[in-house]
């Protein structure tokens, strides 16, 4: 019954989306996206649809806990259906037992979206709040088509594949992140109120894959702030033992030690098949997985979700799934993949580099490293050829200039700028 009524909501959001960007386009409201907190609000002190969706998420989630995640995010029900997808085929992942899933969503929050805007508005205080709901466009965070499925299909399906239930929710979102600070301090949780039989049905049921028999037993309540309010386990327990149920917050009783993970989970002989214990690799896990991310972040238009879902996925692969094939495979896909990385991460430095000198007015400089991360990355990328041939043209290289002016032009033969270059090359 409650997995109908969520299947329902989760429905009624969509097609609330759908006629959102179908019907009304951007025209009276525009993104309702959670990134406009950080980029619009914090940054510009722009209140529009995506701030007023935060503020709502972040005080019905301080009431009701992390519902929105359980009820209304298309993130989450892509995983729930890709974990029901799998079950059906017989296929059964292991979910991934680590205490990242608290630590690497606040990274990321904190890395593309706290601190950077938080940066520019100490160094350039709003004037007033402008209150602006049509703006920006609908599109504006989205990536293109082939970005967005690829997104899709690794952050919704690949990491359930091989990290378990909710992959994405627990160690990459950084919207879950935001919302765990409120979920802890929720007014309603799931709490014991009856006799435990210790049969584990709740865990096995909870689609974040937390072990709620071991925290009702131990606190009385579910304390991981991962909880989405789902209410799978209140109607999945046998006895009735659990209750979806309100306390006045100054009786609640709050212990710091409840809400970090505790060694004692995850082991009871009913589940422990159903869970894969990597704690003590954490460290290493979370050091190749951010080089990984970052080396790939931000290119071929690729997001921090794609990225950061890569990052989890191969680094997972390496540290946990090579040792059952034989050593020669093992040591070409570590070298492989190191190559990857090597490569991309050589991209990215240059390209940063390049638009450092570049700003420096230090062209030498800023042409190599331009010419380096042209030379090796996939794609064509105009923008780049415009800066080189701005720069040659500053150092009187002409036709190196014509060369990239040309290049821009075919890659975007809409923009103006490569055709106002090639006028001011033929000038000379
Ligand atoms: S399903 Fe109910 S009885 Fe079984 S472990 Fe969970 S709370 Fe206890
Ligand atoms: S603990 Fe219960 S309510 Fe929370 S996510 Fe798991 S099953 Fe849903």
């Amino acid at each position: 019954m409650i997995l109908k009524l969520r299947v329902a909501s989760l429905i009624l959001i969509h097609i609330l989306i759908l006629s959102h960007v179908y019907i009304f386009g951007s025209d009276v409201v525009g993104s309702i996206d959670f990134q406009e907190f950080f980029h619009s609000f914090i940054k510009l002190g722009v209140v529009n649809a995506g701030v007023i969706l935060v503020f709502i998420a972040f005080t019905t989630t301080l009431i009701f806990g992390r519902f929105f995640c359980g009820w209304a995010c298309h993130f989450g029900a892509i995983q729930e259906f890709s974990w029901y997808i799998l079950n059906k085929l017989n296929i059964k992942p292991k979910t991934v037992d680590s205490k990242l899933v608290t630590l690497l969503p606040f990274i990321i929050l904190l890395n593309f979206y706290f601190i950077p805007n938080i940066y520019h508005s100490i160094n350039n205080p709003w004037d007033e709040i402008i209150v602006t709901l049509n703006e920006p466009d609908i599109w504006k965070f989205l990536p293109g088509f082939t970005i967005g499925l690829l997104t899709f299909l690794i952050d919704g399906f690949l990491i359930v594949y091989f990290l378990g239930k909710k992959g994405f929710c627990r160690f990459i979102c950084p919207w879950g992140a935001f919302l765990k600070f409120p979920n802890s301090l929720a007014f309603f949780k799931v709490r014991k109120t009856g006799t435990c039989t210790e049969c584990h049905v709740c865990t096995s049921e909870c689609p974040v894959g937390i072990d709620v028999s071991y925290e009702i037993n131990n606190y009385n309540k579910v304390t991981n702030t991962n909880c989405t309010s789902c209410l799978n386990c209140t109607y999945g327990c046998p006895s009735n033992a659990l209750s979806y149920t309100y306390e006045n917050p100054i009786k609640e009783e709050f212990n710091l030690k409840n809400y970090i993970q505790n060694k004692g989970s995850y082991i009871h002989t009913n589940i422990s098949n159903q869970f894969t214990n990597i704690r003590n690799k954490d460290f290493l896990f979370l050091i190749i997985l951010l080089i990984i991310s970052f080396s790939l972040d931000g290119l071929y238009a690729m997001g921090h979700f794609m990225a950061f879902g890569i990052g989890t996925i191969t680094s997972f692969i390496l540290l946990f799934k090579l040792k059952k094939i034989n050593k020669i495979l093992q040591y070409s896909i570590v070298a492989i993949i190191a190559c990857f990385v090597l490569w991309h991460g050589t991209i990215k430095y240059s390209i940063w580099r390049g638009y450092y000198n570049y700003n420096q007015q230090n062209y030498t400089k800023a042409i190599r490293h331009l010419e380096r991360a042209t030379f090796l990355y996939l794609k064509d990328i105009g923008k780049f050829h415009i800066r080189l041939s701005e720069m040659y043209l500053y150092q009187n290289k002409i036709e190196e200039a014509k060369y990239h002016a040309n290049k821009a032009k075919i890659i975007n033969p809409n923009y103006e700028s490569p055709e106002q270059l090639l006028n001011l090359i033929n000038k000379h």
